[in-house]
């Protein structure tokens, strides 16, 4: 027992000094590792000692110290330590992202999707799509791929690795079939994870964006659905089921506008793609388009977007209206929270001209006053290769919560069983 807790310890300490090393985003002394983990410089040295012979650190330049005495080597992540492929999953779209050990996009892929799609279907198309992004790589990329993090829309209970609800599957009736993730995983020879998209771009935000040493952020996606992901005091915040931060089904009105998760009212239901497509095409300001599909919601959004620009003035009111609803909900998500930072990111964006003023008025009225003034709101698209590169960070933070396993991919590739284990679980 006293030797199981020890183990359990030196690979916490391991993934420790392995994650602070990650989150620098440059190069740092043990002096600096010791800072920010807390641990003695002799346990610093042991432990950096044991990801260097490893191969997850090396050793890089060299900074004066500040005594004028010798000059100390700073450590850096070892990019080609591993290999591993982030995906974003749309209801349109599909877009693969390989990563190296740092978090380096290294190839991306972008083929058209047609959802909603059988579990079965979106495991064969995922398989392919991953294996030409990494056969366009060449190389040895496939031998040394650690591990493949996928990225849906919906509610994704990523603890049990299941889909409980996405739009881009077709209910699933066959309650025999193995949870998302084991069939990837099956399919794919390596580890998978799967994780709410939303929460997987606040990820990477955290790792590499705007929101890198902001401790509260809610970071909002507009597209076909709306999405919310928090971090909450430096970390990814889940809940007990992974559950957490689905506000966007948050319930505006009761018997309300049905949502595609089923439940009526949701506030998706009246700001989201899909929402707007349908109101338009209600009031008969478009017509002819299938808003049950995703092509058609798209191209219908599309011409809203078109007809509002024109200076059609009804056109013009759904995105007011969608800007004042959102901008409330975030207000009173800021009341909740406190974030710091609110990111609004996602293909939405790019109309953000036709609702963002009645989207600020409505969230600065519905704010607490001494949020008025410390709350930044950034619109902005970053497109979706940085979603995927989030889903990849989530395998790079599996690994380096299995530090002893980081250990031992380079000499005997990955074990799966001992990945999806937590140092806490
Ligand atoms: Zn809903």
């Amino acid at each position: 027992m006293a030797r199981l807790q020890s183990r359990q310890i030196s690979q916490l300490h391991l993934y420790q000094v392995l994650h602070a090393v990650r989150l620098a985003q440059e190069p740092v002394s043990r002096a600096e590792v010791g800072d920010i983990t807390g641990l003695s410089q002799p346990a610093v040295s042991s432990l950096t000692r044991r990801l260097l012979e490893s191969g997850a650190l090396v050793e890089v330049g060299a900074r004066p110290s500040q005594g004028g005495g010798r000059r100390e080597r700073e450590l850096a992540l070892n990019p080609d330590h591993a290999w591993v492929v982030g995906v974003k999953v749309a209801v349109h779209q599909l877009t693969v992202a390989l990563c190296d050990f740092a978090g380096g996009v290294r190839n991306t892929l972008k083929v058209p999707l047609s959802s909603p799609m059988t579990q079965a279907a979106l495991v064969r198309v995922l398989s392919r799509e991953i294996e030409a992004c990494l056969a366009q790589a060449g190389g040895t990329v496939r031998q040394r791929l650690a591990g493949v993090g996928v990225a849906l829309p919906g509610f994704i209970d990523s603890i049990r690795g299941e889909v409980l609800w996405s739009p881009v599957l077709k209910p699933n009736r066959n309650k025999e079939a193995a949870p998302l993730d084991h069939a990837l995983t099956e399919a794919m020879g390596v580890p998978v994870f799967i994780e709410n998209d939303a929460n997987m771009l606040a990820l990477a935000e955290q790792w590499f964006g705007q929101a890198a040493r902001v401790a509260n952020v809610a970071v909002i996606t507009l597209e076909h659905g709306l999405g919310l992901g928090l971090v909450l005091n430096g970390e990814l915040y889940r809940g007990h089921s992974g559950l957490a931060a689905e506000l966007a089904h948050l319930q505006v009105q009761r018997n309300g506008l049905t949502c595609q998760c089923g439940k009526q009212g949701c506030l998706e239901a009246y700001v989201a793609h899909y929402a707007m497509a349908r109101q338009a095409q209600a009031s008969g300001l478009i017509a002819g388009y299938d808003t049950d599909s995703a092509e058609g919601v798209m191209a219908a959004h599309a011409e809203l977007t078109r007809l509002a620009r024109q200076g059609n003035a009804a056109a013009r009111e759904v995105f007011e209206t969608q800007g004042s609803v959102l901008g409330q909900w975030i207000g009173n998500v800021v009341n909740l929270l406190a974030p710091q930072l609110v990111l609004l990111d996602g293909d939405g964006t790019s109309a953000a001209d036709l609702y963002e003023p009645a989207l600020r008025d409505a969230m600065a009225q519905a704010m607490l006053l001494p949020h008025r003034t410390g709350v930044q709101l950034v619109v902005r698209q970053q497109g979706d290769e940085v979603w995927a590169r989030g889903a990849a960070s989530l395998v790079l933070q599996r690994l380096d919560e299995s530090a002893e396993v980081v250990e031992s991919v380079s000499r005997h590739g990955f074990e799966s069983e001992n990945v999806g284990r937590r140092p806490d679980a």
